[in-house]
């Protein structure tokens, strides 16, 4: 069993698309309290240190690229077993594989811009929300 916080955020097609509002509500809906939340923009070269797993990934240009391209909404959600109960919720990356219902199916554009980021385990959601909020900005 997990811990109980992962991180999320909403990408920027989605973002433009006007899909940040029924997103964080089908988050909430979805059992998910949200204890952060934070409108922001990413550099280049943020985008390139957070994906920085991916960095010997063919995609890596065009995603730290479009990562960067506009704002995002960042969030940290609780729930137990978060990080796993969040994958589950929001579907598979590729959204024309993501089962109906599901955050990526629902909103997701193409493979890319698949609407949300969820970490893929503990250390990294630990990391990831280090990395966008203070800890008395996590309520
Ligand atoms: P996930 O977000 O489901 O954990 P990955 O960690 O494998 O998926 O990839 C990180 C992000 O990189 C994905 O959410 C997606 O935006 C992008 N991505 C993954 N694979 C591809 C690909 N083949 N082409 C373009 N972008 C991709
Ligand atoms: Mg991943």
């Amino acid at each position: 069993m997990g811990g109980n916080r992962t991180y999320t955020m909403v990408k920027p097609t989605a973002m433009r698309k006007g899909y940040m509002a029924a997103i964080m509500n089908k988050i909430t809906e979805g059992g998910f309290k949200i204890i952060a939340a934070k409108m922001t923009k990413l550099s280049l070269a943020e985008a390139e240190t957070f994906y920085a797993i991916h960095n010997e990934r063919p995609f890596f240009g065009e995603l730290t690229e479009f990562m960067s391209s506009g704002p995002i909404m960042a969030i940290v959600v609780e729930k137990e077993n978060a990080v796993e109960a969040y994958r589950d919720f929001i579907g598979a990356t590729n959204p024309e594989e993501a089962k109906d219902g599901t955050i990526r199916k629902l909103f997701g554009t193409n493979m890319g811009e698949n609407a949300v980021h969820g970490s893929d385990s503990d250390e990294n959601a630990k990391i990831e929300m280090n990395y966008f909020f203070n800890d008395r900005d996590i309520f």
